[in-house]
């Protein structure tokens, strides 16, 4: 398998640490407001290489984080007149509510940040004995001179950076691009440190949560394109003076997401709220549009993009519930598969295309090509053992996308409506089968 990695820029076969295992870590939420679809990109993504991992039967330990504190949510907690305990605790219900919805499967850990502050200051008093970091007037910084590496994963020159940064320069820093490890603060929620009082800064969060977790270097870790600089980029410094290694062998990063090709942003007011999407839409037909693009490339949601999903993702289900309808006497004979060559040939070039950088929208026209091949089947009356291989075959295609399909029991009334709707299009009476359809469809049997 091939894995894009962002701290190589290359391509690179996939090889895990420990044998059918994969330690993977994705930077998780800030829980100060309801997560948008932007937001549910790298979820809905890294749930895909959770699933793929899984179906080629490796054990994935999955962790992500939640940022618990934070001055966006102390802000909030201001505005809202309540604790910042209350704000995170019912802004990652939400997340986790999305997630479920989304089909997701559920993180193996999701450590807080208020729950690891001892680990977090004692991380940062290390840095500050071992002369990585300093501290001045209550603040501590990372010293980033102490890192030869410093830019190699956002392809960032030092140099170039300083420029930069100088524009905005603290003076209480060595070096404009030093970052704060623990800030000084009288505002909202404290921890006493050995440094006074005040709060750790986020960068030291993910590197402190994956030793705990791990206990060393990680396969993958994952987040959106936004967290390669300074995020990761702070994460890898921190990790190479405490570990001396760069935190996981493989950095994969998820593109963004447009709507109408803007960004979408609060400020622009163009925000769309996960749950609020989809009490709409099927969140079958979201996760099929959020995949349809290569996670790398930017993604861009349009009213017509969702439409065709939804399109797309009705013929899929449809296919599906016409196979087990033909298979409710196969499964109580308990029919043997019989291997359909076409359909195991795009089975292949399913997984070819997942096992080169995870390129989902070619695996979609694998599917595609099922569902085709399936509906071939239906108008030549095959056995039932290649229905059960067609099947089969979806299932697991399915399962690795994330759909929720739950097999519908269907009542004789509606395998007599959907038998009727059969003989209503082989004689070519389009209004009847037309009317049948829809009947179907409002039933939810296709
Ligand atoms: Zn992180």
């Amino acid at each position: 398998m091939l894995i894009y990695n962002t701290y190589t820029r290359q391509k690179e076969e996939f090889k895990p640490i420990e044998e059918n295992k994969v330690k993977m870590y994705i930077c998780g939420p800030t829980v100060y407001n309801y997560v948008h679809i932007g937001n549910a990109r790298p979820v809905l993504f890294f749930d895909l290489v959770h699933r793929y991992f899984n179906y080629l039967g490796y054990e994935v330990d999955y962790v992500s984080n939640v940022t618990d504190v934070d001055d966006k949510i102390i802000n909030r907690a201001i505005e809202e007149e309540v604790t910042e305990a209350e704000i995170a605790k019912k802004y990652l219900e939400y997340f986790l509510e999305c997630n479920q919805l989304l089909n997701a499967l559920p993180f193996n850990k999701m450590p807080k940040v208020t729950e690891n502050m001892e680990e977090m200051i004692d991380f940062i008093h290390a840095l500050v004995e071992r002369g990585y970091a300093y501290a001045v007037e209550g603040d501590v910084y990372f010293r980033i001179d102490k890192v030869r590496e410093y830019g190699q994963l956002s392809g960032k020159r030092i140099e170039e950076l300083e420029v930069g940064a100088r524009i905005a320069e603290d003076s209480k820093k060595e070096n404009p691009l030093d970052f704060v490890l623990w800030k000084k603060t009288d505002k909202g929620i404290t921890w006493d440190s050995p440094w006074g009082a005040g709060r750790p800064g986020w960068h030291t969060e993910c590197v402190v949560m994956i030793q705990k977790e791990f206990k060393g270097k990680i396969d993958i870790h994952g987040g959106g394109t936004d967290l390669q600089f300074p995020h990761h980029e702070n994460e890898i410094a921190q990790s190479l003076c405490m570990h001396g290694h760069s935190i996981a062998n493989y950095w994969m990063h998820v593109g963004r997401l447009g709507l109408n090709n803007e960004k979408m942003s609060k400020s622009l007011g163009n925000v769309i709220n996960v749950k609020d999407l989809i009490e709409k839409i099927d969140a079958n037909a979201f996760r099929l549009f959020m995949l349809s693009v290569h996670y790398r490339q930017p993604i861009n949601y349009t009213e017509e993009n969702i439409q065709l999903a939804m399109k797309e993702w009705q013929k899929i289900k449809t296919t599906f519930n016409q196979l087990h309808l033909k298979l409710d006497v196969a499964e109580a004979l308990d029919v043997k598969e019989e291997k359909v060559d076409a359909i195991a040939a795009l089975m292949q070039q399913f997984t070819d295309a997942l096992e080169d950088d995870f390129n989902t929208s070619n695996a979609i026209t694998s599917l595609y090509g099922v569902v085709k091949e399936v509906n071939k089947m239906m108008r030549a009356k095959v056995s039932e053992g290649a229905y059960k291989y067609a099947l089969m075959t979806l299932q697991n295609m399915t399962y690795i996308f994330g759909f929720d399909l739950k097999k519908k029991r269907l009542t004789s009334e509606e395998r007599d409506l959907f038998k009727s709707w059969e003989a209503a299009r082989k004689a070519k009476d389009f209004t009847q089968a037309d009317a049948l359809r829809e009947r179907l469809q409002a039933l939810n049997v296709i």
